[in-house]
This record gives structure tokens, sequence and C-alpha cells, in this order.
């Protein structure tokens, strides 16, 4: 089949698969910007099944931008906990404000992109679902898709690839169904040309799809070189003095930032330092005579590019020791009024079952 009675065939093929097989997300029965701007922002690093209930939360509690705007980065952080990836929380506060300054949400791809936490894709995406701009979206999905039914094998992490998948992306676009087209192609990618396993034999793509018709469902698409993976180790103690505990927030110019943790200790051999001026020795804190009990070792916490190793302590003092000036002391039972991140929480869970023995 020549190449412009491919594309046409694509889209229309996907258009009317998307009319039965489509997705019912609760953002998609409105074409609010606010709404819609929400659920991108949630899925940016979210699967669906996970954004949606945090979705439906956001809604509830700050049903407009002008509520969420309004709140504090405390309470968005509280809300957003478990979710990872928590500069999207502080940038969606922060794009919130930027709206409300603004009189309402942009109506462009360029005017959408100057918000904070707003890419590329997530721009087209609002501007085409909430506006109905015909602007294509690229994501994994669509990259996915695109490369094995056209058999295209340029990597999609290189500039030429990036280049010609977003042009593609543009011309496959039916431009009077913007938004319907990005969905469906979006859906497709998410549940019929899935990375693993694609259910290639009731494809109504089939036919004409190039990566099956060649035998290259498996290695399409193509990517250059994979990010390097960094190793960090962690070490926290559960510092404990009269039901309060040590915690402090997580600075600037690292991961989790904003989020509070227990006390850092860093110190075993071979130990990346944590975080420098955060750092007390181990000596400084058991003045007070306490046992150090180790509830847990190397337990494995994955984050994009991190591979995190942690280790976590319990130790009981009878006095509190000098720590740093960020070091805060929070009764127990506030404890839940602490946005955390997910590792911290298991590590919580372990403080939890070693007292019920204890
Ligand atoms: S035939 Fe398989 S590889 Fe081709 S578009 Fe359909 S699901 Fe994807």
């Amino acid at each position: 089949m020549a190449m412009k009675s491919l594309q046409s065939a694509f889209s229309s093929i996907l258009l009317t698969w998307f009319e039965h097989a489509g997705r019912d997300l609760p953002w998609r029965h409105s074409r609010d910007a606010y709404r819609v701007w929400l659920s991108e922002i949630i899925l940016q690093q979210t699967r669906v099944e996970q954004g949606r209930d945090y979705w439906v939360r956001f809604v509830e509690k700050w049903p407009t931008v002008e509520a969420l705007a309004a709140a504090t980065e405390d309470e968005v952080l509280r809300l957003w906990q478990g979710l990872g990836y928590y500069s999207r929380a502080r940038n969606l506060l922060a794009a919130a404000r930027q709206v409300v300054e603004a009189g309402g949400f942009p109506q462009t791809v360029e005017g959408l992109c100057r918000l904070r936490g707003v890419g590329a894709y997530t721009a087209a995406a609002i501007a085409s679902f909430a506006f109905g701009v015909p602007a294509a979206v690229v994501d994994g999905n669509v990259y996915r898709v695109l490369a094995r039914y056209f058999g295209i094998d340029v990597p999609i992490d290189s500039t030429e690839g990036r280049r010609l998948f977003a042009s593609l992306a543009q011309e496959l676009l039916p431009p009077d169904r913007a938004a319907d087209y990005n969905q469906a192609i979006m859906d497709f990618g998410a549940t019929q040309c899935t990375p693993v396993h694609p259910a290639c034999l009731l494809c109504p793509l089939a036919e004409s799809c190039k990566a099956l018709g060649e035998g290259r469902v498996e290695v399409l698409p193509v990517k250059a070189g994979r990010t390097k993976v960094q190793e960090r180790r962690l070490s926290y103690i559960y510092l404990r003095c009269a039901g309060e505990v040590a915690f402090h927030r997580r600075g600037k110019g690292d991961f989790w930032q904003g989020l509070w943790e227990p006390y850092l200790m860093v110190g075993r051999e071979g130990a990346v330092v944590e975080s420098e001026g955060t750092v007390v020795g181990y000596e400084n804190l058991v003045q007070g005579k306490g046992e150090m009990v180790l509830l847990a070792h190397d337990v494995k916490h994955i984050l994009s590019h991190r591979r995190l190793l942690c280790d976590f302590y319990f130790l009981e003092v009878q006095q509190k020791p000098v720590l740093p000036d960020d070091y805060i002391w929070i009764a127990e039972p506030d404890l839940d009024d602490y946005a955390k991140p997910r590792l911290i929480e298991i590590m919580l869970q372990r403080v939890e079952e070693y007292l019920g023995k204890n």
C-alpha cells in the first residue's frame, strides 16, 4: 500500500476501533481545561488505574483551578503522597497559580507550554482535549504504535527519530477529530499494541501492519541508549524520644524535595554521602545509651534513574541529641500530617511491626 493511503487507512481504522474499545475515563466526560490538565499531570508517570483515584480525590478537594491555587504546598503534597515524582505536585500548584494570575488557561500549545510542568506532549493533549486544537500527541504509546505499524526503525530517542515521529503523528491527525484521534492512539498503545504481548491476532490494523508482516513486532520501537541508573545507599533511623520522632524536610536539588523523612544517617562502609551538612555521627546519637536495632537491611526502592538501597534502624533515646537545625521532633500520632515518600511509609510499617512485638 502506498504511504498516503496507508496513513489514511491507519487513522480511520483507529477512530473506528476507538468508538467501541476506547477507555471510559472520568476526565473524558468533560472538556474543562482544569480537569483535563489535572489528569494529564497525574498520568505523566503514573498508570491510569492508579491515577484515576488520585484525580477523583483532587477534583473533590479542589473542584476549580482557583481552589487549587489557594492550597498550600503541604496540602498538595499530602494528597499527592504515594504517586511519586513529587516535582509534579509542586509544579501543579505553581501552574495553578500561573493560570489564576493570567485569568484562565492558555488555549494554544505554546501558551500551555509556559505553564510549570507542562511539556510539548502535555500541552498538545490539553490543547486538543479541552480546546479541539489539532495538535498531535507523541508519547511512548504513540512511538510504539507508529514504529510498529509503519515499520520504522529510527531510534525514538534520537534527534532524527523525535523529528520524524512528531511530523508523522501530525500528518496522521485528522484536524476535525483531534481529541478523539489523540485519545484513540494513546488507548490503542495502552491496551492493544502493548509493549509486550501486543494483541496482534485481534488487531484491526494487522493486515497492513509492517512490523507484523515483517516479523519485527518484538524489536520495534528501537531505542539508541539507555539512561544510566545511579545507585544510592541510605540509612534511616527512626530516632525516638518520649513519644516523639526526629524528622526533617528534604531540601532542593535532589529527589523528594519538600517531603519529610526520619533521621538520615550516613556512615556505612562505601555509603554515598546523602547530604553533607545533615550528617551527624552515630556516636552523637547514642549518648542517650540507646540501642540501635536494625529493622530492615538493603531494602530496594526504584526511582527514575536511581536505585536506592536502604537500611532502616530504630533507636530509642532518653535525651534528645543535638541534631542539625532542619530537624524537628514530631509526636508520633501527628506523623500522618506530614507528606512522606512511599519508602518512608514502608519504614513506618516496619517500625509499627517492631513496636507491636516489643
Ligand atoms: S498488528 Fe500488532 S504490532 Fe501491528 S499495530 Fe496491531 S497490535 Fe501493534
